[in-house]
């Protein structure tokens, strides 16, 4: 399937719930949240026919997100099945990582092999702190599982000035000595997060390269994702940068996402999306729902709005919400 720019749109971001056990400050944050009501979320029924006709349509890579996609219970068999639709050659899982090592085996069972886990610390008190709750030893514990049983490990750090900023050259050591990836996040201006203040991709390398000499660019492009990849002879892991707002990486994008409602966006930081839960529900065939799909992968803007801040759809939503 390809979008009007050209662009082969071979990758789905599929949210399965807006619940999470963390109340990041720039994502969910403690006040206000108003859940939805389980009822106006799409059933794993629902999802699954979904993802067949997705994988019909060119869909090949299927990232389960949310909230937080493991609090909700049948994530797993739910995986299972996905893995197993013909076409669908990689699920794999984001994640805050507490309760993920109960499920690494489960996971593994399921066909995946690779996870990004959110650590916006490694300083239990500077997490605390940014995601509400004491949970860094298990998230920590889940890592170090997880690399033990022999997953794909990426680190996903949002950056935010003047609170977990000073923690970059230690994410660097870990991403020296641990076999992990380590994504350093430019902060989007999306709801509570337009609060904050990003970090750019350039004054992180700047730090990073302080404390670990020789980095160069890998040249490579990982998975699905917008990163730029570096590394250093000698570094166990790599570091990687997801410069949302000082780069432009549209050009390449391949992907769309399905929020826990139901709704097909063709960019995160566009408005517009296309109800495929009313559709669904109202009995729309599987030829139905294919046109609705692809006339989605057609809205796709040229390229992210990010640098608007007047943009309404970015005041009015957040992370937790679009599935990120
Ligand atoms: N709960 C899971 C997690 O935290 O990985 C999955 C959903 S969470 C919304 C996915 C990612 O979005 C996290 O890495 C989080 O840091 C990131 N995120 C949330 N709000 C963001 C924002 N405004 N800008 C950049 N990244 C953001
Ligand atoms: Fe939850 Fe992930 Fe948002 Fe944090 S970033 S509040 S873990 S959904």
């Amino acid at each position: 399937m390809k979008d009007s720019f050209g662009r082969e749109i071979d990758y789905l971001r599929l949210s399965v719930t807006d619940r999470c056990n963390l109340r990041c400050i720039y994502c969910m944050g403690e006040e206000g949240v108003e859940w939805k009501p389980h009822g106006e979320m799409l059933s794993f029924e629902e999802l699954e026919r979904l993802c067949v006709l997705f994988a019909a349509l060119g869909i090949q890579k299927i990232k389960i997100t949310g909230g937080e996609p493991l609090v909700k219970k049948g994530v797993v068999p739910f995986i299972m099945r996905v893995r197993r639709i013909p076409g669908i050659t990689d699920v794999t899982l984001t994640t805050n990582g507490v309760l993920l090592e109960d499920y690494l085996d489960d996971l593994a069972a399921a066909g995946v092999s690779s996870v990004n886990v959110s650590l916006d610390s490694l300083d239990r008190l500077v997490f605390q702190k940014l995601s509400g709750r004491d949970a860094f030893d298990r998230v920590s514990a889940a890592i170090h599982a997880a690399i033990r049983k022999n997953f794909r490990v990426k680190i996903n750090a949002a950056l935010l000035r003047g609170l977990n900023d000073e923690g970059i050259e230690d994410f660097a050591l870990f991403a020296r000595d641990n076999g992990v990836c380590v994504r350093f996040i430019e902060l989007m201006p999306l709801g509570a997060a337009s609060a904050y203040e990003m970090v750019s991709s350039g004054e992180v390398l700047q730090k990073v390269s302080r404390v670990i000499k020789d980095l160069a660019p890998t040249g490579e492009r990982q998975g699905n994702g917008p990163a730029v990849y570096y590394t250093s002879p000698g570094m166990k892991g790599k570091i990687g940068f997801i410069g949302a707002m000082s780069s432009c990486f549209c050009t390449t994008c391949n992907r769309l996402r399905l929020d826990c409602l139901g709704r097909l966006k063709p960019c995160l930081s566009s408005g517009l999306s296309r109800d495929l839960k009313a559709l669904v529900r109202g009995g729309a065939d599987d030829a139905a729902l294919k046109e609705a799909i692809r006339e989605t992968a057609r809205l796709k803007p040229e390229a992210h709005i990010f640098a608007d801040r007047t943009n309404a759809a970015l005041r009015g939503t957040a992370m937790f919400k679009i599935g990120g």
